[in-house]
């Protein structure tokens, strides 16, 4: 979908952009949490920020700019 828009040039290219590089770090965060689960641990870090604007998941505290988006750290949202 992301192509496709890039292709169209359509608007929808910047969510979907945002959406494809949130879920590499989504990715990299759900191999965390299972490599946890298989060495019957828990994750270490607690604490949970989502940017609400494209969905970047951080641990430990807010980056000062999401590395997708660029919101500013006070826009995340602790889970
Ligand atoms: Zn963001």
């Amino acid at each position: 979908m992301y192509e496709q828009a890039k292709q169209d040039n359509h608007k929808a290219k910047k969510m979907f952009g945002y959406a494809l590089e949130a879920e590499k770090v989504h990715a990299e965060l759900y191999e965390k949490a299972f490599q946890a689960v298989k060495d019957g641990k828990d994750l270490d870090e607690v604490n949970i920020y989502l940017c609400p604007i494209c969905g970047h998941i951080e641990l430990g505290r807010p980056p000062k700019n999401c590395p997708v988006c660029g919101a500013k750290a006070s826009v995340y949202v602790q889970l």
